[in-house]
């Protein structure tokens, strides 16, 4: 960038906003995916207006700009294709109002996700979706990659508790998309079109959230299996049993030595699965749920369910599951982590899948992930520097996103298309659901400087960014 821009960079945001130095703008060129790509700069908002006018200055100038909330996106989304400038959102971490009244909270966008469920606690509220990166990740980044977690099973995912939202539009203008009220129908649905749209239609600010009441009472438990196909078939046989625990999560054999090697968490190292199962509410009726888990447990073979006695015991069981991603990643210098997901009832079709395309390619592979929402994360342990290794991941991936498509799934449940999908998304949605995406794109963002190169390409027609 020419030196008369970043002048107008530090004039709208201050000198010490915006960075230059290549040191610097390292540090912001890469996520918790494998790409990296270096910005020109790197800048830091501190209110919505100094976004507005960033993005009327992008627009005269032709240049690139990236919305980044804390960079642990798993598919590339805050990498800056284009390099240009990549907004950093964390300055923008204010709790702006707490409505108990209304169950509601407004928070800008930078704030990390788990500082919503600490400032409401005291309501006895709580926000449900509570993604794996929840002490890290920052509420927009939840949003723009319509964040699911370890609840979402019961409660949903953050496109559920999207209420309202304060964005800055490419071309600069501030709009105000959504309601407070429980219902409202005055318009589209911008809201649902925004959630999910990983930093291309335009950049949250503002977000207010709903809230609900902290259950009264848990019961949590392990489930131990000698086959990955009994664990398999326990998640569809809970949730036919009419039983819908607010989590349901499963890891492999694989996973559980990592976790084990990585930090003992008490994980049983010779089990080919584990469940870990919890329910919420009223006190009888967890207990009423857990008794019907644990018939259909029986039915499939488990080896052995241990019920947490206490908290304690709850968080010892759920610190396992917390550390599955980093305890993968320690085994092999690199991994590729996918996000295919399935109706409940394909679980142990795809689980068979995965092990089979695994063996194929000669791959290791460590399954782990939010089960009951049919949503696994396969997670292929290699090294970059063996080339015939990462061809070897490539050819696998692809023939689990054809099967996953093929079972009537998708290629992503929560980590969104990014760069790392974006080779596969026509193969689920076709040439006219990508051309419905592109009119969306173009219409909001015609020269293509939001995020441009993420999710799919623009027609050749495009301006292309600088
Ligand atoms: C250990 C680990 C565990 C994880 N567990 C889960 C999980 O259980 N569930 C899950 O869904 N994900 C999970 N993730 C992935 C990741 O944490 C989520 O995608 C999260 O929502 C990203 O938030 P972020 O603030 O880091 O966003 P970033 O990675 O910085 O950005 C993600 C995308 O959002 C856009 N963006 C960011 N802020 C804004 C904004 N204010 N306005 C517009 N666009 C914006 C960016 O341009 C980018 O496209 C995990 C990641 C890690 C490393």
């Amino acid at each position: 960038m020419q030196d008369t821009q970043i002048e107008t960079l530090q004039n709208i945001f201050g000198a010490e906003n915006v960075l230059c130095e290549k040191e610097d703008r390292i540090v912001y060129s890469y996520d918790a995916s494998p790409v990296e790509i270096i910005p020109e700069a790197v800048i830091f908002a501190t209110t919505t207006e100094q976004i507005s006018e960033l993005m009327k200055f992008a627009y005269r100038e032709n240049i690139a700009v990236t919305p980044r909330g804390q960079g642990s996106g798993l598919s590339g989304g805050s990498i800056p294709k284009e390099a240009g400038i990549v907004l950093c959102m964390d300055k923008m971490n204010r709790i702006l109002e707490i409505d108990p009244e209304n169950r509601l909270i407004t928070v800008e966008a930078g704030l990390t996700t788990s500082e919503i469920d600490l400032a409401v606690a005291e309501f006895n509220l709580f926000y449900p979706p509570d993604p794996g990166s929840v002490g890290f990740s920052s509420i927009g980044g939840n949003v723009a990659e319509n964040a699911g977690g370890l609840r979402g099973l019961k409660y949903g995912v953050t496109k559920d508790y999207v209420k309202e939202m304060k964005v800055v539009l490419p071309q600069g203008e501030i709009v105000t998309i959504g309601s407070k009220c429980v219902k409202h129908v005055a318009g589209f649905n911008m809201e649902g079109v925004f959630v999910g749209s990983e930093g291309m239609l335009g950049i949250m600010t503002e977000v207010t959230l709903a809230l609900l009441p902290i259950p009264k009472h848990r019961e949590s438990g392990l489930a131990l299996f000698d086959t990955m196909k009994d664990a398999a078939k326990s998640v569809s046989g809970i949730i036919a049993a009419g039983v819908t625990p607010s989590t349901m999560e499963f890891i492999d054999n694989v996973t559980i030595n990592a976790i084990q090697d990585f930090k003992d968490c008490g994980l049983p190292r010779d089990a080919a699965a584990v469940l870990l199962i919890e329910t919420d509410g009223e006190e009888h009726s967890c207990k009423a749920e857990m008794a019907e888990v644990e018939k259909v447990l029986a039915a499939n073979n488990v080896r052995s369910f241990q019920r947490a006695a206490s908290s304690a015991e709850r968080d010892a069981l759920f610190a396992g599951r917390r550390v599955a991603l980093n305890a993968l990643a320690s085994v092999k210098p690199n991994l590729i982590l996918e996000d295919a997901t399935v109706l409940r009832s394909k679980l142990p079709e795809i689980v068979a899948s995965v092990t089979e395309i695994a063996e194929k390619y000669q791959l290791q592979v460590g399954i782990f992930g939010h089960a009951g929402d049919g949503n696994l994360h396969p997670t292929f342990l290699i090294d970059f520097k063996n080339e015939d290794e990462v061809r070897r991941t490539h050819e696998a991936v692809k023939e689990l996103f054809a099967r996953a498509i093929e079972l009537g799934g998708t290629i992503s449940g929560e980590h969104g298309v990014g760069l790392e999908k974006k080779p596969f998304l026509k193969d689920q949605i076709g040439n006219e659901g990508i051309a419905l995406l592109q009119a969306v794109k173009k219409t909001l963002d015609p020269k293509n400087l939001l995020n441009p190169g993420k999710m799919f390409d623009m027609p050749e027609d495009m301006a292309q960014a600088v």
